[in-house]
């Protein structure tokens, strides 16, 4: 007897929607990299496409995720966020450092700060300096970079920029006096300005684009998903929580996944694509047996698969904030008043006001010394001095610069505690591990004081409030960094792509090394994090995983002359 459909109330607009026994493609996580392969993998009627998000539905009426202002609201909301935590890291004292994850659809791109950064070319060059990775050159992954972007600020020449994509990226208007004071006293530190720091030439500073379209968040769901969501062919269910990829031998046939009120459910696939982020992917690979044999035996789970580099490699970006207080009344701070909410939230209704913007309009990138090749340090300037989450440490008028080396060598590793996806997986980073690591910390905060004691500040500044003038030496500001320092939300590269032992995604098709039907695209599968903010090179990803996926014929390589610095 045939078993009738299943009922679910999905995400969609129009509430009730029939769910198959089987699909051809079943994407776990409809979020960034989730939406644009939703999208490109439905755009062929032929295709049946199911998507699985854990988190809820991002509704029209959410102010916390649509006015990119509100930004710090979602971050430890256990409504927007999977509310990790490392465990103790080893080099910062013994502190877990939180690590907020969106979940809810469009993922972290719902929750995100919305800076648009691509990395530099060179981070290409050396992602396909490894065995396997050529086809990941900066020249090939040109073409994706500018198939999924409309840059507003870009010149229709501009062989660099996108000008037809989905993604909407608007630049920051800067208008604030804080980051005139800022671009002179970048420039009196000895940097150089540059037009567009996805362009030709990365290094300098700039104001910067960001997901923002008419004063509203652009994330990866608004951007793929909510255009297409009517398609037949495309069903995205909220709220369920894949548990285990079900495998037939080393075949990956569907998944499991939990409803609310305990709901269990599975679904059979054709194709089953993991795009659950850095943290869930590996953490759903190890749970449904595929990963480290030995790991995997020693929390009782049965390995389907031995592959022992599901979980490590990873990586992230630690940040800092040096601050300034500000002696005239110009900086964002009497904003965070209470009171003025419902007055900021009015004037955003019309998409105007401090609301519409994420704030985040400006910053650059340099090398922190003479040798390295390309710049190893962002900074991001903001006209108030505050935390991501909003808690701001000294009151009153102030301004900072985000600060942290962008391609430190410490690396860490994610490992599974039991074979229930409900328990959240164990990881450490191990920031601050290395000599070099040390030593470009040293190098980012004397950068980062150098331009903000420079004269253009000198109308402003009040002094520095934190770490404040008493970290004087080398060993007080890595004592400060390891107390002070926070995650910049970029974790990545659990299941590198390569084609070496310890790698889990083939570069070529994106499927698990040693698995059928089974592929993986998020930011865990980049090898090495790039010089600058994720969202981007994950987004860049996804467009040319889903020709990969397709067997499409990819874009062609653009091979351009970009911003190469002579290092000595
Ligand atoms: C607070 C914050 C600020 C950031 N700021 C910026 C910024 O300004 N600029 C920038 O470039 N980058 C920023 N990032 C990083 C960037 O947003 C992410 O790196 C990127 O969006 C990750 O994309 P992804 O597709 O790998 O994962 P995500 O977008 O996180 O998507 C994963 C999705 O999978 C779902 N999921 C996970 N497990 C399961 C499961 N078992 N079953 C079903 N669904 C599941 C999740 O709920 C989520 O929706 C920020 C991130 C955060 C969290």
């Amino acid at each position: 007897m045939q078993t009738p459909p299943l009922l679910f109330v999905t995400c969609k607009n129009v509430s009730v929607k029939s769910l198959k026994k089987q699909y051809d493609y079943v994407i776990v996580g409809g979020g960034s990299a989730g939406s644009a392969l939703a999208n490109r993998l439905s755009a062929d009627p032929k295709n049946s496409v199911l998507v699985l998000e854990a988190g809820r539905p991002d509704y029209w009426f959410d102010v916390f995720i649509h006015m990119p202002a509100a930004l710090m609201f979602p971050i430890g909301s256990k409504f927007y966020d999977w509310m990790y935590s490392s465990q103790p890291e080893p080099h910062m004292n013994g502190r877990r450092v939180s690590h907020g994850r969106g979940k809810i659809l469009g993922g972290s791109s719902s929750i995100n700060g919305m800076i648009f950064q691509r990395g530099n070319p060179l981070d290409y060059e050396r992602w396909a300096a490894d065995p396997g990775m050529e086809s990941w050159s900066y020249a090939h992954c040109l073409p994706y970079f500018k198939k999924m972007e409309s840059c507003l600020a870009a010149e229709p020449t501009d062989r660099f920029r996108g000008k037809s994509g989905p993604l909407h990226l608007e630049r920051g208007k800067v208008r604030n006096p804080l980051f005139g004071a800022f671009f002179e006293a970048v420039q009196q530190a000895g940097h150089a300005l540059t037009t567009d720091v996805n362009g030709v030439k990365q290094e300098g500073f700039a104001a910067f684009d960001r997901n923002v379209k008419r004063g509203r968040r652009y994330s990866a769901a608004r951007a793929y998903l909510h255009p297409v969501k009517r398609r037949k062919n495309l069903t995205i269910q909220c709220r369920a929580l894949v548990t285990k990829v079900v495998t037939e031998g080393k075949r990956a046939t569907g998944v499991e996944f939990r409803l609310p009120f305990g709901r269990t459910k599975s679904v059979a696939a054709r194709e089953v694509i993991l795009c659950g982020g850095a943290f869930n992917s590996p953490q759903l690979l190890q749970v449904s047996g595929i990963g480290n044999e030995e790991h995997l035996r020693s929390v009782g789970i049965t390995p389907v698969h031995h592959l022992p580099g599901v979980g490590e490699n990873l990586q992230d970006h630690l940040e800092v904030y040096v601050q300034h207080g500000c002696k005239q009344p110009v900086s964002l701070n009497p904003l965070m008043k209470f009171w003025k909410r419902p007055f900021i939230g009015f004037a955003w209704l019309f998409r105007k006001g401090p609301g519409a913007s994420n704030h985040f309009e400006a910053g650059g990138f340099i090398r922190s010394n003479d040798t390295v090749k390309y710049p190893n340090l962002m900074f991001h300037f903001l006209p108030i001095a505050v935390r991501y989450d909003g808690t701001a440490p000294a009151g009153g008028h102030g301004y900072q610069v985000h600060i942290g080396p962008m391609y430190s060598n410490s690396r860490g590793s994610l490992k599974v505690t039991s074979g229930d996806v409900r328990d959240k997986p164990a990881f450490t980073f191990n920031y601050l591990s290395t000599p070099e690591d040390l030593q470009e910390w040293v190098e980012a905060i004397a950068a980062a004081r150098k331009i903000l004691n420079q004269p253009a500040f000198a109308e402003f500044s009040s002094g520095e409030i934190s770490p404040g003038p008493q970290v004087a030496t080398d060993e007080r500001v890595l004592e400060w960094v390891r107390k002070d320092g926070e995650t910049a939300y970029h974790p990545s590269c659990t299941c590198r792509m390569g084609v070496d032992e310890m790698s889990v995604v083939d570069p070529t098709s994106m499927r698990v090394r040693g698995m059928e039907g089974l592929r993986v695209v998020d930011a865990s599968v980049m090898p090495y994090v790039t010089n600058g903010n994720i969202y981007a090179p994950v987004m860049m990803l996804a467009e040319k995983a889903a020709d990969l996926i397709l067997g499409a014929t990819p874009l062609a390589p653009e091979p351009v002359e970009f911003y190469r610095h002579e290092t000595r």
